[in-house]
């Protein structure tokens, strides 16, 4: 059986604080630029389409701290989302199904497991069967190139 799973971009409360402070956390400007298309956006887990107007922020996606608490680029919506996410989503981000993407597994103490590549189409698959290990707590969904954080994996509830 599945486990029953949740996708989380950077949460709203923190969107906000940098839409209204005009740099992220750790002091970077909001600069807004527009979009090329094909820029994965952490504030709504979309695909950006072209002329969209986004801005590249620092965000620290593993909240507990610790040695494996990168702090790493995301883009957002400067202003505002289409569709105004929750903190997560209940159904893989549809716009992500298609990317080669590292699936990288923490415990719950923030100390990062074996992660897998996960070929395009497969990541809902490749995460089912890393969850099965209850030592699982997080899977983080990051580029294939760059390492980039794109969202957090966690069991609901
Ligand atoms: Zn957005």
């Amino acid at each position: 059986m599945n486990a029953e799973l949740r996708y989380e971009g950077v949460p709203g409360s923190e969107l906000h604080r940098i839409r209204c402070n005009g740099h992220d956390d750790f002091g970077n400007a909001v600069v807004s630029r527009t979009s090329e298309g094909g820029e994965p956006l952490r504030c709504c887990l979309t695909i950006a389409g072209a002329g969209e107007e986004i801005a590249l922020v620092a965000h620290r996606p593993m909240t507990a701290g610790g040695p494996y608490a990168e702090v790493g680029p995301v883009f957002m919506h400067v202003t505002g989302c289409a569709e105004p996410a929750d903190d997560f989503l209940v159904d893989f981000p549809v716009d992500f199904r298609n990317r080669r993407v590292v699936l990288r597994p923490y415990d719950a103490a923030g100390q990062m497991l074996d992660g897998v590549v996960a070929e395009s189409g497969t990541s809902e698959k490749e995460l089912g069967r890393l969850f099965e290990d209850p030592v699982v707590d997080t899977v983080q969904v990051r580029n294939m190139l760059a390492g980039c954080w794109n969202f957090t994996v966690r069991r609901q509830g």
